[in-house]
Formats: structure tokens, sequence, C-alpha cells
């Protein structure tokens, strides 16, 4: 695996001293640049899988962002987790497997991010203290 932004190679590292605090022992695939290029991505705990492609610090925001907004979807009972995941599947047009906030650009991102908060807005409206009566 290469560095997406600066073509370094890749290195799989203990988040000790890239994270403030590592009490969950937390495993990062970093740019072999770092700190110089700031990028890393998470391992999936107890696997060498990365969670997604390596992110600079905008993409990290956006995607912590993404996700904050994407969980409110089941978290808020709109939707099924099963359901917000198809959906998600759908809105950046990849197979259920492939539907992951960590493999999102800034484009799909941002478009998450929206598309959620109108989701998450609708429900607002259409809540039951402002139903019509029929
Ligand atoms: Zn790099």
């Amino acid at each position: 695996m290469r560095c997406p932004y600066c073509g370094s190679p890749v290195i799989l590292r203990s988040a000790d001293g890239i994270y403030r605090e590592n009490k969950n022992n937390t495993m990062l695939y970093v740019c072999s640049n770092y700190p110089k290029c700031d990028a890393y991505v998470k391992a999936h705990p107890g696997t060498n899988r990365p969670m997604g492609t390596l992110a600079n610090p905008e993409l990290r925001t956006l995607r912590r962002t993404a996700h904050y907004y994407f969980d409110q979807l089941y978290k808020s009972g709109r939707m099924t987790r099963e359901q917000s995941y198809r959906w998600l599947a759908d809105r950046i047009c990849v197979p259920m497997s492939e539907a992951h906030i960590g493999h999102l650009g800034e484009y799909y991102c941002k478009q998450v991010i929206q598309d959620s908060r109108e989701l998450l807005g609708a429900q607002a409206r259409h809540g039951p203290g402002e139903r019509r009566a029929s």
C-alpha cells in the first residue's frame, strides 16, 4: 500500500505518539513520511485489515462528521442499521460489502453528510408534534 497523498510506502504501527492517548492499543496504517505527511487510517482491532484508505487531517474530520450523521439514521430509529447501510451503498454506488465511511473520499463524505442531515431534518419536520389532523 502507498500513501495516496505523497506516494510513500505505508507502515503498520502502534498509534502511540500519534494519538494523544492510546489506551486501546490501536494500530494504524501510517504514511512512512509521517509527521511531514499526516496521513493514516486505523486497522480493525485485532487484525491487520485497514478500515479504509489513508486520510489526511481534512478527510479524517470529514469522515468523523459523516459517520456522526450517518449513525444518527439508525440511532434515531429512522432506519434499521441494515437499512442505513443499504442506503449508504446506494448513495455511493457500491455493493453493501464496501459501504463504509472509511472508504469515502471528500466528495462522498460531503454527500453523505448533506443527505443524512436532510433525511434527519425531514423526520424532524414530520415529527408527531407537527402532524396535521386528517
Ligand atoms: Zn504520505
